[in-house]
């Protein structure tokens, strides 16, 4: 049977009532790349706006196999025991084709999607890394609206998908494992810069030792790389999502870097200027996307070919496209 379409007074007021399935469904509105459903996004998110940003948002990356599930479960259950209630997204531009998910696939934090205070929701399939990012960003408002109070934006730590995270969270946090031979296990050093945290995982049993020592290697090297957030020097720890020690920490320092950020004044400023940003990027890709619509219709393809052949310069070319 064909269920009726979703209105937008029905999803606004079952998302405030933390209703998980009609969050679902307006989520799945929000994703949709068919023009028809964009009007109801755009009312959906504008009324669900003003009950938005009540949340922590973090941020966790690491390769595959660092334990980001294991760590995620363990975790968002600690976090739901303790009266939380948490949301989990996840970023993974890799999701294009159905089923060739690495983040989503459903087998995963079992435990955590059957509690009632946790909502888990794959990573949007197909379209651009920014495309994929901003429906993650816009899912994340629709959250909070809902009452999540802890936003955990998953991504694999294979490439640009971190910044992306990284600019849509308050804490970003990467999982590292010990003794893999290579200390950095071809996370680039880039990401490394951007962590707030670096946590070693799997700190139990005979890899305790091991993972002590990468803590303390980390340590060092967070301590000579520039805070990425101003006014908050990294910390390196360890846990083992497997059998719990260490995780608590994670949340304390959480809370840690909250509490100074807001004594600073600069937990809101940031995310005004991660705000101001993300439009920046959606008007520059608007924008162009418009241009090259008008320019096809202009004779792009005869410029192309012109530019080619040599025959006009590119500089020439350019601005008989934009100043014709
Ligand atoms: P992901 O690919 O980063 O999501 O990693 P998973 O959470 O799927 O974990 C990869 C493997 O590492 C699984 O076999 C886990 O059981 C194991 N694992 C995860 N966390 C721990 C841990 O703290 N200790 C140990 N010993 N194994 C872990």
């Amino acid at each position: 049977k064909k269920r009726r379409p979703l209105e937008a007074d029905e999803a606004v007021e079952g998302i405030l009532d933390s209703s998980r399935t009609i969050l679902a469904r307006a989520i799945t509105v929000i994703e949709s790349r068919a023009p028809a459903h964009r009007p109801l996004a755009a009312e959906i998110l504008r009324r669900c706006l003003p009950e938005s940003g009540r949340s922590v948002r973090v941020g966790i990356t690491g390769v595959p196999g660092a334990g980001k599930s294991t760590f995620i479960e363990r975790f968002g259950l600690q976090l739901c025991e303790a009266g939380h209630r948490v949301a989990v997204l996840a970023v993974d531009p890799t999701s294009a084709v159905s089923g060739g998910s690495v983040l989503g696939d459903k087998t995963r934090m079992e435990d955590l999607s059957r509690h009632s205070s946790a909502f888990i929701r794959p990573s949007p399939a197909g379209g651009t890394l920014g495309g994929v990012a901003a429906k993650t960003r816009e899912t994340m408002l629709l959250c909070e609206a809902a009452g999540y109070d802890v936003i955990l934006v998953e991504t694999v730590g294979v490439g640009q998908s971190e910044v992306a995270v990284r600019t849509m969270v308050d804490f970003f946090l990467l999982l590292q494992i010990a003794g893999a031979g290579d200390e950095l296990q071809g996370i680039k050093k880039g990401v490394i810069e951007m962590a707030d945290a670096i946590v070693v995982n799997k700190a139990d049993g005979d890899n305790k030792r091991r993972a002590e020592v990468a803590r303390g290697e980390y340590s060092r090297v967070l301590h000579y790389l520039h805070p990425h957030t101003p006014g908050w020097t990294p910390k390196a720890m360890a846990c083992s999502a497997l059998d719990g020690t260490g995780v608590d920490a994670v949340w304390k320092t959480i809370g840690d870097f909250r509490s100074q950020l807001e004594e600073a004044g600069t937990w809101s400023s940031r995310r005004q200027e991660q705000n101001v940003k993300w439009f920046h990027t959606l008007l520059k890709d608007a924008v162009l996307a418009r241009f090259f619509e008008s320019a096809a219709a202009d004779g792009l393809r005869e410029i192309e070919g012109e530019v080619a052949a040599g025959k006009v310069s590119v500089t020439e070319a350019v601005d008989r496209l934009l100043w014709p």
